[in-house]
């Protein structure tokens, strides 16, 4: 007799985040060949044969995390540049940290932080890779994601020539390395080796609507149109956006990118805070997706996401952790809780947004900006789960398991990872690398780089 399943994760409180937000009490969700196969209570399952059965009593089974935005490169720089604004901050420390980056440390980063991942339950990563963005080292962070067990999009981030708002913001320098042909040519490579429907795909990803050449854009998105793949750029972060850019365009970036026709499926925006009535009207007409970033938005003091206006007006709205040197811990449960609560203390209404809301969006409205068929716990989905354990102190009780793992869950609680339904976290350690020879590499690099790149504090 053939096994229906190659494995069952039974007795758990199975949270779907399906379209009737089911929460399954004693549930249980059968994976064969990848994908989730069947989602019911443990009795309704219990009769069918699996290779594997995980009791997962006393523990929450969700879909896996989607983290829509982050910057790996960055962890060699975790607890460092804090102070200042955003400006300031990438010119005097991310850039000339960015800039003595190799090969090999853009790996060790890349390691470190799918491992920080997959312990806290993220299932997939939209990594916006900046330093080295050559062919070679664009690939190995790619597969160095892979590696680990995670799936996603390694978001090329393309430079080009520097813009006049670059150069007058002290962004000039050596990551200003390329034409606009050579940034197509490289990205255009990178696509190619890990084309749409890779485990780890790549996609284009100018830095920042607001500082990168308008024409590098504009050929960027055109490239992820011919290509299939998505595109992805940082846009309204910094408070002083809106009007950097007027300055020196006459019009918002938003209003910029629809006039372009750049908006739409397919187009995701790191942040999109600053954006004004007519902007967040263009962005949810459109369909474009935000990767909103709340604990970074709070730790630069840069603002806050108008989340129900976006969502609202038709905008797809997924969560991001943003880099390791902007928000230090790559924990969505963490994003979670403050997504809720800076709309709370903003608006001034414990109304503003809920827990639920908060589930949404780092499950299934993640994986719609991702463009990945997950997010949910429903049969024919792809089989990427994570296991939560219950039976701490700041879990009991959990009458309410979507504010339980809001509020008080957090990304060290996860004992089980799975992706694509391959389990590559349990039992407290990552089963596809070797995690102390990981974060030895990280620490050794990281202290090396820098020194290089003659950063203090
Ligand atoms: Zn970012």
């Amino acid at each position: 007799m053939t096994e229906r399943f190659d494995l069952l994760l039974t007795g758990g409180t199975v949270v779907t985040v399906d379209d009737a937000r089911r929460i399954i009490d004693d549930g249980a969700v059968g994976i064969a060949d990848g994908r989730i196969e069947a989602v019911g209570t443990a009795a309704e399952l219990a009769g069918v044969r699996a290779a594997r059965i995980v009791d997962c009593t006393g523990k929450a089974v969700l879909p896996g995390l989607v983290d829509c935005h982050t910057h790996l490169y960055q962890g060699l720089a975790r607890s460092l540049g804090e102070g200042m604004p955003l400006w300031s901050w990438l010119s005097q420390f991310m850039w000339p940290y960015a800039a003595e980056m190799t090969l090999e440390d853009a790996r060790a980063a890349a390691l470190l932080g799918a491992v920080e991942a997959v312990r806290a339950g993220t299932t997939c990563i939209v990594d916006h890779h900046y330093a080295p963005s050559d062919f070679e080292s664009t690939l190995e962070v790619a597969g160095a994601i892979e590696s680990v067990g995670l799936r996603g999009v390694v978001a090329r981030a393309l430079a080009g020539p520097p813009s006049d708002v670059a150069r007058s913001h002290g962004l000039a320098g050596k990551l200003f390395a390329h034409t606009i042909d050579e940034e197509i040519a490289i990205t255009r490579r990178c696509i190619a080796a890990r084309p749409p429907g890779s485990r780890v795909a790549i996609w284009p990803a100018p830095h920042n609507v607001v500082y990168t050449d308008q024409e590098l854009i504009r050929r960027a998105v055109a490239l992820a149109r011919e290509t299939g793949t998505g595109w992805h750029a940082h846009c309204a972060s910094a408070v002083r956006d809106p009007a950097v850019y007027t300055a020196a365009y006459g019009m918002r970036p938003v209003e910029w990118l629809h006039g372009e026709g750049l908006l739409g499926a397919g187009a995701t925006l790191a942040h999109g805070i600053h954006l004004d009535d007519r902007e967040v009207e263009l962005v949810g007409a459109t369909g474009t997706a935000i990767a909103h970033c709340p604990v970074s938005n709070q730790y630069g003091g840069d603002g806050v996401l108008r989340l129900r206006d976006l969502r609202a007006a038709g905008a797809v709205v997924g969560l991001g952790s943003d880099g390791p040197a902007y928000n230090h811990r790559q924990d969505l449960f963490e994003c979670m809780k403050q997504a809720v609560l800076v709309q709370r203390m903003h608006a001034l209404d414990p109304c503003a947004s809920d827990s639920e809301e908060a589930l949404d969006l780092a499950t299934r409205e993640g994986a719609r900006l991702v463009g990945i068929d997950a997010g949910v716990l429903a049969p024919g989905k792809l089989a990427d789960v994570a296991v939560v354990g219950l039976g701490h102190a700041h879990l009991t009780p959990h009458h309410h398991i979507p504010a339980a793992l809001t509020y008080s869950a957090r990304g060290a609680d996860v004992e089980l990872t799975i992706v694509g339904g391959r389990v590559v976290f349990e039992q407290g350690r990552c089963t596809m690398v070797d995690e102390a020879a990981v974060l030895a590499d990280a620490q050794a690099r990281a202290e090396a780089l820098v020194r290089r790149a003659g950063i203090s504090r």
